[in-house]
């Protein structure tokens, strides 16, 4: 088997080798924890979670770690406006160490929900600001930085190939900047620490050899990927909005440092979005998961769409399509339960998928060996085993998954949906009526982390 994956990089699909035999380092972007994951953020990690099952297949033990951005992004990424903790911390009424725990353990139950692997390692910035200080002062040793009133910043100039990874036309970049610049040098620029502003604290402020204040967004993952993978690993990724700023910024603060582009392979999901528009938390309105299993969809029938799109490809998302995964994914799951345990996997099947999971991870392609499967003559048991094979990088928990065993009538379906929606507004006393009006049917109505499950009264547990 050989597995070829796309590098942003070089712009383009090359074989994957990796650095030590049999081993891989996966360094991937995490969440900035000041409100829940949209379904757009989960599709990223629903592509690296692919991925490295992947590795796997291909015999590699992956030390996967991803990180929780807890303190410096800041809303624009031009270095300015607040930083997106101390806005949520204004939103809700809580502090940003409040919201930081309340929306890491949010995203944590997004992840299993989707049964993404569990990483190596989940690691936090306000756990590594100690990396993160002798990191810039290592920069600032080495000539690469300059201070203003309001922080530290990184030198792009000193650069020759600063925006590689983007194509960034560096040189353009600087003759035509008209970018307000405040006391940057260049555009290109960006905080490594930004000072306390004059005369305020913040909720989350460290002393540092420049001042009291807090790091800037790229130097965390620089600092603890190196810190975890070392200086030279093999994949770092993300979703395609970090190409332009985050992953080039920290690219150029690992070149300056340690001499390398931090990963052989620099990998990125292209976004999902809603009605041709990008879908952004900080919009303030967006789906996510809870909001889908509020409409009645497995979190895994939302997993499912996202295999069926390549991750190189933008995925508009509408409810119809969510919907026609949801009755593929039901489908899959009642022609697998119907087949007896104890057969083996069929190797031409087993070698067709895994040729196309192997090139570039193409999932739409490997779904369509899979129906070809299952619509095959293959007796039922070798059937049952094969889908085992694949599931291990499908991820849809089919040997799992446990059949309900009572029909629900379309009206009490209809009704329950409806009660999810008033609980998703919070509109409490449209909810419970809802709940009575089903009691007095016959349904009872459950609520989980992750989210109402309905059963008859007499079957509790069913
Ligand atoms: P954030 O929580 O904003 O730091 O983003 C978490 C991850 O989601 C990053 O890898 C982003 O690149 C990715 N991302 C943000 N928006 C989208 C989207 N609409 N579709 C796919 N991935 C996204
Ligand atoms: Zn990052």
């Amino acid at each position: 088997m050989s597995l070829a994956l796309y590098d942003t990089w070089s712009r383009t699909v090359r074989p994957f080798t990796a650095l030590q035999p049999s081993h891989v380092g996966l360094y991937c972007c995490g969440p900035t924890v000041y409100d829940h994951a949209h379904i757009g953020n989960l599709r990223t990690y629903v592509f690296e979670d692919v991925l490295r099952r992947v590795l796997e297949l291909n015999g590699y033990k992956v030390q996967h770690v991803v990180n929780i951005t807890d303190v410096g992004h800041l809303v624009s990424d031009a270095d300015e406006g607040e930083d997106k903790m101390e806005k949520g911390s204004r939103r809700t009424g809580k502090s940003a160490w409040e919201i930081a725990e309340r929306y890491t353990r949010a995203f944590m139950s997004d992840w299993r929900a989707l049964n993404l692997l569990e990483p190596t390692l989940w690691c936090r910035a306000t756990d590594h600001i100690a990396e993160q200080i002798a990191f810039v002062a290592e920069l600032e040793r080495t000539g690469y930085t300059y201070q203003t009133n309001d922080g530290v910043y990184f030198d792009t100039s000193r650069q020759d190939d600063y925006g590689h990874l983007a194509r960034l036309d560096h040189a353009g970049l600087q003759a035509g900047k008209r970018v307000a610049l405040g006391e940057k040098r260049s555009a290109t620029d960006f905080a490594l620490w930004k000072f306390s502003p004059p005369g305020s604290t913040r909720q989350m402020e460290w002393d540092s050899p420049w001042g009291r204040g807090f790091p800037g967004w790229h130097i965390e993952c620089s600092a603890m990927s190196a810190k975890y993978l070392g200086p030279w690993f093999d994949i770092h990724c993300g979703g395609e909005d970090h190409i332009a700023v985050h992953h080039s910024n920290e690219i150029a603060q690992t070149q300056a440092r340690h001499g390398t582009r931090s990963a052989n392979f620099w990998m990125h999901g292209h976004f999902l979005t809603l009605d041709a528009a990008k879908m952004s938390k900080s919009s303030g309105d967006f789906l996510r998961l809870q909001s889908l299993i509020d409409r009645g969809i497995d979190p895994l029938a939302y997993r499912y769409l996202c295999l069926g799109a390549h991750y190189r490809s933008k995925l508009r998302f509408n409810h119809e399509a969510l919907e026609a995964a949801q009755a593929a994914l039901d489908r899959l799951r009642k022609a697998y339960t119907s087949w007896p345990v104890g057969g083996t996997a069929d190797e031409d099947f087993v070698a067709r998928f895994n040729a196309e999971v192997n090139q570039d991870l193409n999932l739409p392609r490997a779904l369509a060996v899979l129906w070809e499967l299952v619509r095959s003559e293959l007796p039922d048991e070798t059937r049952r085993a094969t889908v085992d094979v694949f599931d291990a990088v499908l991820g849809l928990q089919l040997a799992e998954w446990r059949a309900d065993t009572f029909e629900i009538p379309a009206d009490v379906a209809d009704l329950a949906r409806q009660r999810g929606e008033a609980r998703a507004r919070k509109d409490w006393p449209e909810s419970d009526r809802l709940r009575e009006v089903l009691r007095a049917k016959g349904w009872q109505i459950e609520d989980g982390a992750d989210g109402q499950r309905l059963s008859p009264l007499d079957a509790k547990g069913a």
